[in-house]
């Protein structure tokens, strides 16, 4: 049997830098970006286009997206929270967008303010213009595994809401372990549910290491038929919704590591993850 490529979406310019306290400039983050494009991403998070007074770290994501230096072998996307953003980034010719909802009631309400059903009224008129556009849609849900708040989350649940973003037209969907807590047998359980209801290769597994189980659960997800990897370059980033103990993506270079002990297809430019790194690391 061949091995399928594995595909890594690196999330460190949005996901990574929208959770450091440190507020990176929009040419710091458009070196970043420049820095990340030789390595041989299948997409980059470029950024959020969400209101600077709750996010003030993705202020002026419009003049990050302009000035990054694009390549057309990478997908470069933002995350639209709402109309707002939606329109901005129809102004900006975004083609490919993301938006943003979790498993878990108690997150949703403490995160975003609204419930699960709410958030997704607010996709409604999001996915009918993405899908009158031809933008290419990634679905991101929180707390795939468990929540900070009200403990484990049901695969069912996930399942359930991983269906429904399907259904509105995501072309892949991001499976989040936003507090890290998942462990493989959660994670397979967690894939196994989601799988019945959305096509395998539309599923993206997201893994924090804050437990240090990251690795394990996403050679767990692989091991499913998982084959594409979120990571952020130096595990930039966390969740300051999560709880104390809710920091880090899986780091980028961890995860290039354990792609080549294990011998699998990827894409990815050692050399040019290890200048991003040092980039990243003497900022
Ligand atoms: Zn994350």
């Amino acid at each position: 049997m061949s091995t399928p490529q594995i595909k890594i979406v690196e999330v460190g310019p949005r996901d990574g830098l929208q959770n450091e306290k440190n507020i990176w400039t929009v040419e710091e983050r458009v070196r970043l970006i420049n820095y990340l494009t030789p390595c041989g991403f299948d997409e980059i998070e470029v950024g959020s286009f969400v209101s600077p007074t709750w996010v003030p770290q993705m202020a002026d994501t419009a003049l990050v997206f302009q000035r990054i230096e694009k390549s057309e072998n990478c997908r470069y996307s933002t995350l639209v929270p709402n109309q707002k953003g939606m329109e901005l980034a129809i102004t900006q010719n975004v083609r490919n967008i993301s938006i943003f909802t979790a498993a878990s009631e108690d997150f949703n309400k403490k995160n975003i303010n609204c419930s699960i059903e709410e958030s997704f009224e607010r996709f409604q008129p999001i996915m009918a213009e993405a899908n009158r556009k031809n933008l290419r849609v990634r679905g991101y849900i929180s707390c795939a595994i468990e929540c900070p708040y009200s403990g484990p989350t049901f695969p069912e649940k996930v399942a359930e809401v991983a269906d429904r973003l399907w259904q509105l037209g995501c072309a892949e969907i991001s499976l989040g372990d936003t507090i890290g807590k998942g462990t493989p047998e959660t994670t397979v359980a967690m894939i196994k549910a989601v799988k019945t209801r959305v096509p395998i290769n539309n599923l993206a597994i997201h893994c924090h290491d804050t437990y240090g189980r990251a690795i394990d659960n996403i050679e767990a997800a692989i091991e499913n038929g998982v084959y594409i990897v979120d990571s952020a370059i130096t595990g930039l980033g966390g969740c300051p919704y999560g709880g104390a103990n809710a920091k880090g993506n899986v780091a980028t270079e961890l995860v290039l590591a354990f792609l080549n002990r294990k011998n699998l297809n990827h894409t990815l430019n050692a050399k040019a993850i290890e200048v991003a790194r040092q980039f990243v690391l003497n900022r």
